[in-house]
Parts: C-alpha cells; structure tokens; sequence
C-alpha cells in the first residue's frame, strides 16, 4: 500500500465547502493542500495552501496541478471523467475515475446498483416525448423525472402525477436524457458514509436520518433512529457496494427506508456529503479527516460517536442566525467564508450536540 506521508500535499479538485473541510482536516496531520477550481476566492481557497483557478478540461492546468501535488481527491462530482484520467497518469488519484464515471450519470449508477442485487426506485431512461409517455404508462402515477447528469440539490427534477401534460413539461424541461424514477413513498431518508484504504480496511459511520426542503438537505439526526437490524442492512449495502468498487477514500450512499423495513439507494455520492458534517464536532474522526487518511494509505479512525448530534444547513439568509448559536453551548457554527448569501445557497451549518449516548453500535 502506498503511503503518503504526513508533510505531502494533497490536491483537491472542488473549490467550495467540502474542499473547505477537506484542508481543515488535513492540516493537523501535517498535510498540505492545494486546490484545483473555476471559482476564483472560492471557500476552499481561504484555508488552501495555493490554489490553481483554471477550467476542469485545462490539460496544462491540470498537468501542472498534478506535478505539484502527491495524491489526488476531489469533492464533487460535476468535472469531466476524461480529467481524472488525465490526472491519473503523472500522480495517484482516490477514488479514481471509474467510480467518478459511475456516479456521474444517475442511470449507469442505478444500472450498477440492481446489478449488485441491491434495490433501487423503478426507473426508466427517457430520451423524448414519446419514451416518457411510455415510461409513465409502466411507472406512473407518480414519479420524477430527473436529468441524468449534472443535476444536484433537487435541480432539474420535475414531480410528475395524472395531471401533468407529458409532451409539454418534456419539451420545457431542455434536458438531453432524462431518468424516470417512481415516487417512493419512504418513511425516513438515511445515509451512510463509509471509508475504504487500499489496504483493504473499511469503516462505516452510523446511519442518519435526512430531512429535505425543497430537494436541498436541511437536517441531519445523527444517528437515525432506526431499528438495529435496519442498521445493519444499510451497513451491508454500503459494505458490498465500497468492495465491488474497490474503494479509495468516501462514499455516501443515500437510501430510502420503506415502511415495511425494505432499503431502496436514491444515489451515490463518491466524496465527502453534507450528511457527514455533524461528524467533525461528534465523532472521534470526522468524515473529512477519514478522506485524508483513506487517500493517503494510513489506518482508518475510529467512527465512534461521543454525543448525538442535529445539523442544521444554513441556506442563504439562515446564515444571519449564526448570532443566535454563537450563545448556544452546545452548539457548533460552521461558515463557509462566502460572500453572497445567494437564496438556496449553502453558507454553513450548525451542529447541535446533544446528550452523550448510553451506548454506541460498533461497525
Ligand atoms: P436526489 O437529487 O435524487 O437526491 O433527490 C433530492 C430529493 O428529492 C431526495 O433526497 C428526496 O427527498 C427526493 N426524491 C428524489 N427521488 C425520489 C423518489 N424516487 N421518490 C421520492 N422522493 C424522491
């Protein structure tokens, strides 16, 4: 396994909040980071070492960046496959592209999770009019249709019931192919993040819960209260997923948990996912700090969590109310440095501590 020692630099390809926490996390370990984005001042860059500022298809940026740094991460999924490969021939990057490619377009990624035998929402690809009238007839009344890359936060999703005129939302919405998907009637959403070396030695955090507005992540109850036995299905899911791909570094898994106990995965996210925040002030090793190590072939930590913890996401003008927590004890405030407090844009989060827990469920 190849180590990449404390006093290394770690290139991140994502200028925003994850890159942000990223180097937060690496600097106690010693580890230097550089940031590869096409935002200038993005959040990342504050706390960075150096940052490159180029488009994510510049071969000579991008070679140039991989000269300079000694393994390679990213934290999010919107750059083009064909760069990692680019990167991937002068230094090591973790995950690499194979898993980038996958989670990239929400039809291989579903096509890849029924084939491990693992469930998903019914979908169908739609392509045009006709393809979605016929799809709708096989998985209406309800559904969404989604764009099948490039989409995130809930963007480019259209709910779709008996009353929806098919040929003219599908003409409206603009996108090239598109993913059918039934309406899940879930009882909570829940993800798992889970961690894997190249060693082999792979650690998962607990399952949490996910409260959605608008499609955008708003809270997190962590852990999920769920049974112990959902628990452990939704460990094995993440567990057969992580060795089939052979993971290097995070990945988020976000399912639905039916009524009746069954787990449907929504998506994968190949990285560090907001769902995974209230982990830097509750858990022993926050998912960041495991990113770092998982990329840089050290032994994984401790998952273990000392306190229950609420996150609360800071949307927009939600950032004004950081006044309020700075009074609150138990309370941790995240921001993320960003100038424009945009509507719908993330600014930062908060997480609530709660009581230390009577027991804590080992992996
Ligand atoms: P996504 O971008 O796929 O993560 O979707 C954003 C949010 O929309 C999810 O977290 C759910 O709250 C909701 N959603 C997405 N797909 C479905 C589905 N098939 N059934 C029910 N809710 C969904």
């Amino acid at each position: 396994m190849k180590i990449i020692k404390p006093g290394s630099t770690i290139g991140v390809i994502g200028g925003g909040q994850l890159g942000r926490m990223i180097a937060l996390a690496a600097a106690p370990l010693g580890y230097k980071t550089h940031i590869f984005t096409d935002i200038k001042n993005g959040s990342a860059s504050h706390v960075a070492a150096k940052t490159i500022v180029a488009n994510y298809d510049d071969k000579k940026a991008l070679e140039r960046f991989a000269k300079n740094v000694d393994v390679v991460t990213f934290e999010f999924e919107n750059i083009p496959y064909e760069s990692i490969k680019t990167l991937e021939k002068t230094v090591v990057v973790r995950p690499g592209w194979e898993l980038l490619h996958i989670c990239q377009n929400r039809l291989r990624e579903k096509d890849f999770i029924n084939e491990l035998g693992i469930k998903t929402a019914p979908y169908k690809e739609i392509t045009s009019a006709k393809t979605l009238a016929q799809a709708y007839k096989t998985i209406g009344p309800k559904c969404i249709l989604k764009t099948v890359e490039f989409g995130y936060d809930g963007k480019g999703q259209h709910i779709i019931d008996e009353n929806s005129r098919l040929e003219k939302l599908w003409n409206e919405a603009k996108m090239g192919t598109g993913i059918l998907e039934k309406m899940v009637d879930f009882d909570k959403e829940i993800s798992v993040i889970i961690a894997r070396n190249e060693g082999g030695e792979v650690i998962p955090y607990i399952p949490v819960e996910n409260i959605h507005k608008n499609g955008v992540l708003d809270i997190t109850l962590a852990p999920a209260e769920i049974d112990l036995s959902i628990v452990e299905k939704a460990w094995e899911i993440a567990y057969k997923i992580s060795e089939k791909i052979q993971l290097v570094g995070l990945l988020a898994i976000e399912m639905f948990l039916l009524k009746n106990g069954d787990i449907l995965v929504n998506e994968m996210a190949p990285r560090p996912h907001n769902s995974g925040h209230w982990t830097i002030d509750a858990c022993i090793t926050s998912q960041f700090e495991q990113l770092v190590r998982a990329v840089c072939g050290l032994p994984l930590g401790s998952t273990d969590y000392y306190s229950y913890a609420i996150m609360k996401n800071l949307i927009g003008k939600d950032i004004e109310s950081w006044k309020e927590f700075i009074h609150d004890s138990d309370s941790k405030i995240h921001i993320y440095g960003k100038k424009e407090a945009r509507e719908g844009r993330k600014m930062g989060h908060i997480t609530h501590l709660v009581v230390p827990p009577d027991e804590i469920i080992e992996p």
